[in-house]
């Protein structure tokens, strides 16, 4: 239900088990039933105290499947539907992530993390 159409994942070409074609809406391999991608989906709440009109944030990783289609794929959710998403590669991820965590434990640990883009103009 939740998976919408702006859950349309990329071309698999071929099964990397069978080598088989396969159409990129298949989980699994239609010749050997192998499993065409790894999905894992979470689920985070917003901020109780904070307004805001989103309902969650879904963050998806796309683990399987031929390495170039992996991703993590970020979407908010707003009653029943996506409003808006993108999808970062593993390296970005990864960013993403160290960004996260820094400051958690009482300090940076990598100071290439502040090297980002510059923020966009506030209101
Ligand atoms: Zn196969």
């Amino acid at each position: 239900m939740l998976d919408g159409s702006i859950e349309r994942s990329a071309q698999v070409p071929d099964c990397p088990s069978c080598a088989q074609p396969v159409e990129s809406r298949h989980r699994y391999c239609p010749w050997c039933a192998a499993p065409l991608r790894s999905k894992l989906v979470e689920f985070f709440a917003p901020h109780p105290l904070i307004d805001g009109r989103a309902r969650a944030l879904r963050v998806s990783r796309y683990l399987g499947g031929d390495p170039s289609q992996r991703h993590t794929r970020l979407s908010i959710w707003d009653a029943d539907r996506a409003v808006s998403a993108i999808s970062l590669d593993p390296d970005e991820t990864r960013r993403l992530s160290r960004f996260l965590t820094e400051g958690e434990g009482g300090g940076r640990t990598d100071d290439a993390t502040t090297e980002t883009m510059p923020a966009a103009a506030g209101p």
